[in-house]
């Protein structure tokens, strides 16, 4: 690591900075959480797990740095019809989590929304300055007003991507393996709703996978069992293989809503780990 600080030094000082070097580094991915949900039954998130476990689940977002970039995968919620209609608990808005790395809201560059439910996308008009990237299948599937609502798509989601694609901030990604931003790429995952995406992020030694809900916990990976929801199983397997692959020996997977990724990775702060 030294190393490479002194050759970025070294290209400095001879004047050979290119835009190519964020991606040489490596992003630092940290894993935030900004709220939990206690006692969520497992078998609803683990095809086929036991219906008694339950598990204290982590709402998290995750941060991919740049010496250019700032950007969040998935943006959290954090309005009232949300936090009333679920148990929530240790809640922060995702914007002042966020700010214990010393990342205000406007600095955020990208929010890429893995899916359009409300606790993955509810948060992104928090960054007021981001590109919103968003795959073109579910933004325009989920236009349609029967397909909202009781899909966890909430009519007050679509209304703020209206508002950014206004704006000019919404960016819609067209389909698999597309380049978000150097060293940045998603890839289109199972049918947990019409067209999920996951990201792949280089960290300097190899790519980390930030699956979200292509993965609920870790327990989905290990045991090869599907997410309890999903539209079929299959896809979310192939998905799940596709990681495995992408991600390679390292094995830097970061799942949607498992806690154990604040023990597996370092903490650098409570509630924040650093993905490496
Ligand atoms: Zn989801």
């Amino acid at each position: 690591m030294r190393f490479i600080r002194l050759g970025l030094l070294a290209a400095i000082g001879s004047g050979l900075v290119t835009s190519a070097l964020p991606a040489q580094l490596g992003y630092q991915v940290y894993a935030v959480q900004y709220a939990q949900l206690p006692a969520f039954p497992v078998s609803a998130l683990v095809l086929g797990a036991d219906t008694t476990r339950t598990k204290d689940v982590s709402m998290m977002v995750w941060v991919l740095r740049s010496p250019t970039r700032t950007i969040l995968v998935d943006a959290g919620f954090y309005r009232d019809e949300f936090l009333k209609s679920w148990k929530v608990e240790k809640f922060v808005r995702p914007s002042a989590a966020i700010a214990k790395l010393d990342i205000k809201p406007e600095q955020v560059t990208d929010v890429i929304i893995t899916h359009l439910h409300w606790d993955h996308a509810d948060g992104a008009d928090l960054f007021p300055n981001a590109n919103v990237w968003v795959q073109r299948a579910e933004y325009e599937h989920y236009q349609a007003p029967e397909r909202q609502q009781r899909t966890g798509v909430f009519p007050v989601t679509m209304a703020m991507l209206e508002k950014f694609k206004r704006a000019g901030r919404l960016k819609l990604v067209e389909g698999d393996s597309q380049a978000v931003a150097p060293g940045v790429r998603v890839y289109t995952g199972g049918r947990h709703t019409h067209e999920s995406q996951y990201v792949s992020v280089a960290t300097g030694g190899s790519e980390a996978i930030i699956a979200s809900d292509n993965l609920y916990l870790y327990e989905n990976l290990e045991r090869r069992r599907p997410i309890a929801a999903t539209w079929d199983t299959v896809s979310n397997l192939r998905a799940q293989e596709r990681m495995l692959r992408l991600a390679g020996p390292r094995r830097l997977i970061v799942p949607g809503h498992d806690p154990a990724v604040f023990e597996k990775f370092t903490l650098i702060e409570p509630g924040i780990a650093i993905i490496r």
